[in-house]
């Protein structure tokens, strides 16, 4: 299990002919973006491809090319390839049941979380802000793919995602300097950013107002918690689609370091965003729950109720919190 060059990843492409696509549950714009660009280009030259993917696809991301054309992953579904790619997962489990399908097939891992553990036979896991750069990288390696205005987008959105509109600070020159050459092929960065980040529900705005007016703090001031129950949804007519960014509240609380939105999606099944401002590691904190994730960025499920959810998870973040500073 290592890492491999460019050029055999490229090498591996234009020796096989039929490929499986799969990413995360939970699908994000980085996840969606590279899985879709990659599809295309793999078309482009001559390929076969389905893209499996064990959740539903958010609703915001339907802009993108062929999106519908993603199977979500049910029982009993069998489908022939020679191999599989993974994108944007930190380990094997983030793909669900998709894990049914590969049974013994190679699988080529793209990803760019520094907790990766190389779990595929390939494993292309770089330090980029966003798979999508990988994507990018691979593109540019391969002779006969062409960039177009349907991938550029599509790799536009997995970089304008996963670093905030390059607010964050997983944001490099290179970043940068691919999203420019991305903008050649007119690219609509505006409409992707309003799509993705400024268009919510009414429903998903009144659960905003809800879940803020229990934001907690603890005593140092420095972690900073909200909640989703069931019954909240329920009452304001939400869905968990609906809340999406929500940990960017607590996260912008001027002086909190540690961020955590507590969402319950199914009785004792508990969902866990991190988040953290500038030096505290979430995916350190993520993995003692089982999850992971990036320094700034994390996550894990709990089986608990949302109560007990929160006191392991602060208690456990405050803990952390005082041995780091
Ligand atoms: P979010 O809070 O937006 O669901 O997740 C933030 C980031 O944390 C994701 O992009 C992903 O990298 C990571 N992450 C979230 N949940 C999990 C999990 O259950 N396991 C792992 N390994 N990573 C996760
Ligand atoms: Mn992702
Ligand atoms: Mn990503």
């Amino acid at each position: 299990m290592k890492n491999n060059k460019l050029v055999e990843i490229t090498n591996l492409i234009s020796q096989k002919q039929r490929f499986l696509i799969t990413s995360h549950v939970n699908p994000d714009g980085d996840n969606l973006g590279s899985v879709i660009a990659l599809k295309l280009v793999l078309e482009q030259l001559g390929k076969e491809t389905v893209v499996v993917i064990d959740d539903e696809i958010p609703s915001c991301f339907s802009f993108l090319h062929s999106i519908d054309e993603i199977i979500r992953y049910e029982d009993g579904l069998d489908i022939d390839f020679d191999m599989c790619f993974t994108l944007d997962c930190s380990d094997l489990d983030r793909i669900a049941k998709v894990k049914n399908i590969i049974k013994s097939k190679a699988i080529i891992n793209i990803d760019h979380h520094g907790d990766n553990p190389y779990f595929g036979e390939y494993n292309l896991v770089k330090n980029t802000a966003a798979t999508a750069e990988i994507i990018y990288q691979l593109i540019d390696a391969l002779e006969e793919a062409k960039l177009n205005k349907d991938i550029a987008a599509a790799l536009a959105t997995g970089l304008i995602t996963d670093t905030g509109s390059f607010r964050y600070s997983n944001t490099t020159s290179k970043t940068h300097k691919i999203m420019a050459e991305l903008l050649n092929y007119d690219v609509d960065t505006a409409e992707i950013s309003k799509k993705v980040f400024d268009t919510h529900s009414y429903q998903s705005l009144v659960l905003r107002g809800k879940v803020l007016q229990n934001l907690q703090i603890d005593d140092s001031k420095k972690i900073a918690w909200v909640k989703v129950s069931q019954d909240l949804l329920s009452e304001v007519g939400a869905t968990m689609e609906d809340t999406e960014g929500i940990v960017n509240y607590p996260r912008s609380l001027a002086g909190v370091e540690i961020a955590i939105l507590f969402k319950e999606t199914e009785e004792e099944i508990i969902r866990v965003s991190l988040r953290s401002n500038s030096y505290f590691p979430v995916d350190k904190l993520a993995h003692k729950f089982g999850g992971g994730g990036h320094p700034r960025a994390a996550g894990c499920s709990i089986d608990a109720n949302l109560n007990e959810a929160i006191e392991e998870v602060v208690n456990a973040a405050k803990k952390e919190l005082k041995q780091v500073r």
